[in-house]
């Protein structure tokens, strides 16, 4: 599907880290909106998606004019105030395709850069991260990259994110991540099905995991995804065990016999600062 693109010129940038990310005194997005679409995206029941005319989720993006210089402005407010930690983004991809052309994430690092948050957080799919290590490297240890890797398989994965990157594309720009110094973890959220061999996959690129599903981190126990109908996929698939609050256990267990017990994280734990 092909995004329908907008531009607004939002009065603010930061706003205040609540519920899931109440760990984090703010939460930034650049732009509303993602045309990666995935199917699960909690955000299709939130009221951006639901009170936005014209389009379904992943139709439109809102480009956000000017966020660099509001930006600047917010995080010499926000650091008088005491300490920042910011989680980039709770509903959408900085990173998304039109990213490349608009670079709305990239200037608003190099405004961090400039005026650091005591902890960043880049959540994102996308291997276009990498186009930003220079930035990314000067922000040092006050940065995480979280890449999302919902599972090790390509099949699943066109099958519920078809316009999202390719599971070997975001493996490929962890490892360039982790050879420029750049903090990492993999977001196995939302959970889907694995094989056994995921761990091993990860091992040698990677060293914290958080592992996240539906019922967990969908900042509703889980009632936002069984409103989308996520359900029905599972059950298409033959594969609706692990449309369950105890499939997480399975993929836990078996990050368990690979990585050490620290390095794995639950759901809220895993995103905190
Ligand atoms: S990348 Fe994230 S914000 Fe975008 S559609 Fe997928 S889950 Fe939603």
């Amino acid at each position: 599907m092909k995004s329908e693109i907008f531009y607004k010129n939002p009065k603010s940038i930061l706003n205040k880290g609540t519920g899931f990310l109440s760990g984090y005194t703010h939460s930034l997005n650049p732009y509303t909106g993602c045309s990666f679409s995935c199917s699960y995206c909690y955000v299709r029941q939130m009221p951006v998606s639901l009170f936005r005319e014209g389009g379904q989720w992943g139709s439109w993006v809102d480009v956000k004019n000017g966020a660099a210089d509001i930006l600047k402005k917010e995080i010499v407010k926000a650091k008088k105030k005491g300490s920042v930690t910011i989680f980039m983004s709770s509903s959408t991809d900085p990173y998304q395709p039109i990213e490349h052309k608009e670079t709305v994430t990239r200037s608003i690092l190099e405004v961090l850069v400039e005026t650091p948050p005591d902890f960043l957080l880049v959540q994102t799919r996308s291997p276009l991260v990498c186009r930003d290590i220079d930035l990314l490297q000067q922000l040092r240890e006050k940065v995480r990259v979280s890449m999302t890797i919902e599972t090790d398989s390509e099949i699943i994965r066109k099958y519920f994110s078809p316009e999202a990157p390719p599971i070997q594309a975001r493996i490929k720009a962890l490892q360039i991540l982790a050879d420029a110094g750049i903090p990492t973890q993999v977001a196995i959220a939302p959970l889907l099905p694995s094989g056994e061999y995921f761990p091993h996959k990860l091992k040698p690129i990677v060293n914290r995991i958080c592992i996240d599903d539906f019922f967990l981190g969908d900042g509703s126990g889980g009632k936002r995804t069984k409103k989308i109908g996520i359900d029905k996929k599972f059950i298409e698939l033959g594969l609706e065990e692990w449309y369950s609050t105890c499939a997480y256990k399975i993929v836990y267990k078996r990050f368990k016999e690979v990585f050490n017990e620290d390095q794995i994280y639950l759901s809220q734990a895993g995103f905190e600062p």
